[in-house]
């Protein structure tokens, strides 16, 4: 999953809406931007198996601290804690904490099997939504554009077009298809490297939060 994540920082504005995007995004998006790190560090390992489901392929060998369920629930509970004691907000914070192990369940609908529940074996779980292309569009596509209708219902421009915010959209509507019909990266130490250009959205995102005002 890759829109979907994006799309559930952008509706948590509403229900959080003293939260910047740009902390929903690195809430929601947590997992993978932490997984190319790791991968550099030589912890997680994936294998590139070209044809290997219909909308990825990559094969997800070892992620236990990006990618487990129980590794998720302790990133989401650390994050809500740092943002309690760093805004003193216990209701955004606990949505905040609680936004990082949706991650998981987005990925546990797109992955094949290969979800862990916790580190050090045990199963792994997933539904497979990348077996089909169309479906894949459909999910992703459809979350990203009730993320955004959300968010706007929740948030007015402070004046003039919010270019960050847009350029941002615009931006994720196609690099998305790119990654899925291109050809696959070169390498695994190429995957990862393109993979940190995520950390790029979570600046950017807050830069077009600023530019909106929560609407009473
Ligand atoms: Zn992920």
């Amino acid at each position: 999953m890759f829109l979907g994540h994006f799309a559930l920082a952008l509706a948590a504005k509403k229900a959080a809406p003293k939260a910047s995007l740009g902390t929903l995004v690195l809430s929601a998006q947590f997992a993978d931007c932490l997984w190319p790190v790791l991968l550099l560090l030589g912890v997680e390992q994936v294998r590139i198996v070209p044809g290997l489901m219909r909308a990825s392929p990559f094969d997800f060998v070892s992620y236990p601290i990006s990618h487990s369920l129980l590794m998720q629930l302790v990133w989401g509970l650390a994050f809500g804690v740092v943002y309690l004691l760093w805004r003193r907000d216990l209701r955004t914070a606990l949505i905040v904490g609680a936004l990082v192990p949706t991650h998981w369940l987005l990925d546990f609908l797109a992955h094949r099997p290969d979800m862990p529940l916790y580190p050090g074996g045990g199963p792994k779980v997933g539904l497979g939504m990348w077996n089909s292309v169309p479906l894949t569009l459909i999910v992703e596509y459809g979350l990203l554009i009730a993320g955004v209708a959300i968010y706007l219902t929740a948030t007015r421009s402070k004046g003039g077009h919010n270019i960050a915010f847009w350029s941002l959209i615009v931006f994720l509507a196609v690099v998305y298809p790119a990654s899925l019909f291109g050809p696959p990266p070169p390498s695994v130490r190429a995957l990862a490297f393109s993979a940190l250009a995520i950390w790029l959205t979570i600046p950017w995102a807050a830069a077009a939060d600023r530019h909106q005002a929560q609407k009473l």
